[in-house]
């Protein structure tokens, strides 16, 4: 994004997040304990909502809005991981739900009353290849009873509804790989303990990801999203808009570790004058002040297609994929420039450094971004 837009929107973000610092995160870190007070404040300042239509008590703004706060809570050494995906997770139910559903859940999402932060996709034997996901959903009167199990599902203990993927047709029933899946809306807080189990991974960033155990777990057939067998479609509409958000995040990581390399090197003297005067210190952080900038174009320009409901699965991708390696660019460049002292948990730069490497993988990983780059901008052949 560009670091004119939303200029007020920006700076009470960065006024929010001046009170949540170093030190703050730092401890949620050490313990991998979830930043409630963080998520807290910003739901009661209505970040989390902008992308919910005012009907449903929402902003009603654009992606373009959800860019900029998420990049100013990276850019001032926060993490919006934490709770990005209460902003975008609904799409699937405001894009592909029913209007009961809508007026169900849509106006206590955008009030903070429901958390809908879990998007259950990954499964530990599938990987990428969602087509091959096992869970499964068998229709029992008015219900679904669903059995499986998913890997690195962020959020799923602070969330009281999760979006799921299932499958509803085996595989090999298909026409398509693609078909027979379906999206249903698990109610977390009647589920856990009824057939659904969580187990948190710890990982080498503080992500607050489980793992989940589905054992006959009863989903009331009302919490279908859309049509059932379409379910792939609808994930993927939503997941240009998380790349395009998490792409965000990354020129906000970008940004911090540039911010702080610069002044460091400004500051730092060392054989009697500032690290910052010889060229050796100064270009990789020109290197990557330009990486980041030209990630930053990418971005916006895929925003602006989402917001103009134009394709945008290109753009969203190469956006996520510009940004997460200029972020780590930088955030290898600013470590270098520290010297010692950037391996010292109070710098906050080996924390946000461990925090942005998770992008090159997750949501979706850089090989898997180059494929679809190659097949479909430039219309290779397909390698699976
Ligand atoms: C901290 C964290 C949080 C996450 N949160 C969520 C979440 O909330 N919800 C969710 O559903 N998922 C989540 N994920 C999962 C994430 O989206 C996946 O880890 C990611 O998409 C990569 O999938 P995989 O781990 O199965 O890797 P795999 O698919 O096993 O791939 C492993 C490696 O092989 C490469 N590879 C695989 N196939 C090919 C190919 N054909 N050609 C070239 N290279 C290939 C990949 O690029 C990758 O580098 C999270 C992951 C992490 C680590």
């Amino acid at each position: 994004m560009s670091e004119a837009s939303f200029p007020e929107i920006r700076d009470s973000v960065r006024r929010l997040c001046a009170d949540f610092p170093g030190s703050y995160w730092q401890a949620k870190d050490r313990e991998r304990a979830y930043p409630t007070e963080f998520v807290r404040t910003l739901t009661e300042a209505g970040f989390l909502s902008v992308l919910i239509p005012e009907q449903y008590g929402g902003s009603g703004l654009g992606l373009g809005a959800a860019t900029a706060i998420l990049e100013e809570i990276h850019r001032s050494g926060c993490n919006g991981g934490a709770c990005h995906a209460q902003m975008y997770v609904m799409g699937t139910v405001l894009k592909h739900g029913s209007d009961a559903q809508k007026e169900q859940y849509l106006p206590a999402v955008a009030n903070g009353e429901l958390r809908l932060q879990a998007f259950g996709v990954t499964e530990p034997t599938s990987g990428t290849d969602t087509s091959r996901i096992r869970t499964f959903a068998r229709k029992e009167g008015d219900e679904y009873v669903v059995s499986g199990q998913k890997i690195w599902i962020s959020r799923a203990e602070h969330s009281d509804l999760m979006v799921v993927l299932v499958r509803t047709t085996p595989r090999e029933d298909c026409a398509k790989s693609s078909d027979g899946m379906s999206v249903l809306l698990v109610d977390m807080r009647e589920a856990v303990g009824n057939g659904l189990t969580i187990r948190p991974i710890r990982t080498m960033l503080n992500h607050a990801t489980t793992e989940l155990f589905f054992d006959e777990l009863r989903v009331p057939a009302a919490n279908l999203i859309g049509e059932e067998g379409m379910g792939f479609r609808y994930i993927l509409s939503g997941m240009n808009a998380e790349r395009i958000l998490i792409a965000s995040e990354c020129i906000g990581d970008g940004r911090f570790f540039i911010d702080r390399a610069s002044a460091y090197a400004s500051e730092r003297q060392v054989f009697g004058r500032a690290i910052g005067e010889n060229q050796g210190v100064q270009f990789p952080i020109a290197r990557a002040y330009v990486q980041v900038s030209a990630a930053a174009l990418m971005v916006d320009k895929a925003a602006a297609l989402f917001d103009a409901g134009e394709a945008c699965g290109t753009e969203a991708n190469m956006a996520k994929m510009l940004a997460s390696e200029a972020s780590w660019y930088a955030a290898d460049q600013c470590l270098q420039t520290h010297g010692g002292f950037g391996f010292a948990e109070e710098y906050d730069i080996e924390r946000k450094f461990r925090e942005t490497r998770l992008y090159q993988t997750a949501p979706i990983s850089t090989n898997l971004i180059l494929s679809h780059v190659a097949t479909h901008a430039l219309g290779l052949p397909k390698s699976f």
